[in-house]
């Protein structure tokens, strides 16, 4: 017997039409479809969604929302305590009987669809990744702590299922059920960042496709020269729509054509994600304990007013300021400038990656579970394939190397913008150092030799 009432499609962070697995399984049913956020603070764990995510989040569902609206559908909105108990009111309340989503993989989403798993009847289909965890497997059947290997394995795979177009029609029902207003959910912070971030982002799917088809089309074929300078666009920024799902790994690895050689140095960088997620998968621990245990007693700092310093790009180090101002600036900071500055962090100043991923896990709009514990555990020498602990970037040497000229410290340094090209990596050595600018906050070389002798210390 078949069943004829509504599928409720869950969505999560895969606020998208177009290669939407499980949304398109229901519109493929044949039977009413009826889309669903909810929003549940409770149930995200120890790492409740931060500002800047939220606004993103805000703009995200606004967006499906009206997309949902133009095919005389609608996006329900609920919030409350426990995702189990709201399913299960919609379920009363439009008769539906079963539940759609695309799997997730963090610790705190995985143990609540566990539990609904086990209560409701839910059809989960492949999530947002090239490759799903359990499809990539050592030859010993565990997980891969070291990205090379694990790269190669994928490649032994093929290439990752083609995406989905996004289904030209679906029946809705009759009446939908009640939805609540998204601005009563405060997802906006009171900070005026909202215009500011809008002169950055466009958070939108539309947005998503443009951000895609520029890159693909004028700067992936320079990404592997120009990746490591901030101050060019060569990187393709999709990070923040590619956490909130507002395009799919897959399409982006299938518009980028995964084989041709002038884009595999980019499509790589997706796998990287895959990497992040996987690890996560496997180490559910290690958003907030290293991954090698030992590192479990390092003796950090408790130094407020250097973190506060380093968050506020005050350091007196021109880049990591540089890189500190455009994350508060505009929720994103490029990938080299995250790698210095979170070297920084920990090893000049002596401060837990923990403090740093949670600062970029409430300022980044592309905050991301997996891929910032992989980053900061990185930094940190203490994940999967991580920078070992005695190697410390100077902060000097890279901002003469990454931004020569430096253009990207004027941008964001205003204080430093008259200085000359050789004078901006170290303006207290300028004739004429500028007096609104901090000295720096630590010696670099005393601060290195301060972070090997803490090394030695936990060295078994
Ligand atoms: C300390 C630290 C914290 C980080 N925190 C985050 C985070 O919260 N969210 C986040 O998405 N990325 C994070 N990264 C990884 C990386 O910096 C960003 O993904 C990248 O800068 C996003 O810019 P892009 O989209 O232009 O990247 P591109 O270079 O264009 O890469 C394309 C996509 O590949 C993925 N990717 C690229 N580099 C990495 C990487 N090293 N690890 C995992 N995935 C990668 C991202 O999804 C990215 O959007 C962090 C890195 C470090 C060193």
């Amino acid at each position: 017997m078949t069943d004829s009432s509504p599928i409720l499609v869950w969505f999560r962070n895969d606020l998208r039409l177009h290669d939407h697995p499980a949304f398109r399984a229901a519109a493929d049913d044949g039977n009413p479809v009826i889309p669903v956020y909810l929003h549940c603070r409770d149930s995200e764990g120890n790492w409740p969604r931060g500002a800047a995510s939220n606004w993103w989040l805000h703009h995200a569902l606004n967006d499906l929302s009206d997309q949902l609206n133009k095919k005389g559908s609608r996006l329900i909105l609920r919030s409350g305590k426990d995702p189990e108990e709201l399913l299960n009111t919609l379920m009363k309340e439009t008769g539906a009987t079963r539940i759609f989503w695309n799997r997730r993989f963090e610790p705190a989403g995985i143990q609540v669809d566990t539990r609904i798993k086990k209560n409701l009847s839910v059809t989960s289909y492949r999530g947002d990744m090239l490759w799903e965890p359990n499809q990539v497997k050592t030859q010993s059947g565990g997980p891969y702590k070291v990205f090379t290997p694990f790269y190669r394995a994928l490649q032994k795979l093929g290439p990752p299922e083609d995406p989905l177009p996004e289904p030209r029609e679906w029946i809705s029902p009759s009446a939908f059920p009640d939805s609540e207003n998204l601005k009563d959910w405060n997802l906006l912070p009171d900070i005026p960042w909202d215009t500011a971030f809008t002169d950055h982002w466009d958070p939108s799917c539309r947005g998503a496709k443009k951000q895609m088809a520029l890159f693909l089309d004028e700067q992936v074929e320079d990404y592997k020269a120009e990746r490591d300078f901030p101050e060019k666009a060569g990187t393709s920024r999709l990070s923040p729509y590619l956490h909130f799902g507002q395009i799919s790994s897959r399409t982006i690895w299938f518009e980028a054509g995964a084989d041709s050689k002038g884009t595999e140095a980019y499509t790589r960088q997706l796998v990287w994600r895959d990497f992040a997620k996987q690890l996560l998968f496997h180490f559910p621990q290690t958003s907030d304990s290293p991954l090698q245990e030992k590192y479990t007693d390092f003796p950090w700092l408790q130094d407020p007013e250097a973190l506060k310093k380093w968050q506020q790009g005050q350091t007196g180090y021109p880049l990591i300021d540089a890189g500190m101002r455009e994350l508060w600036a505009t929720g994103w900071m490029h990938n080299r400038v995250r790698m210095i500055v979170a070297s920084f962090l920990v090893k000049d100043l002596l401060i837990s990656w923990q403090q740093g991923a949670q600062w970029f896990w409430d300022t980044l709009v592309d905050a991301d579970l997996a891929n910032n514990s992989m980053g900061w555990q990185w930094a940190g020498g203490c994940g999967a394939d991580a920078a070992p602990y005695f190697r410390v970037f100077n902060p000097i040497l890279q901002s003469k190397k990454f931004d020569k000229s430096g253009q990207y410290i004027r941008r964001w340094v205003p204080e430093l913008r008259d200085l000359s090209d050789k004078d901006i990596h170290e303006p207290w050595n300028a004739p004429h150092p500028p007096q609104d600018y901090p000295p720096p906050i630590v010696d670099h070389a005393d601060a290195r030799d301060r972070a090997l002798d803490a090394l030695a210390s936990i060295k078994s």
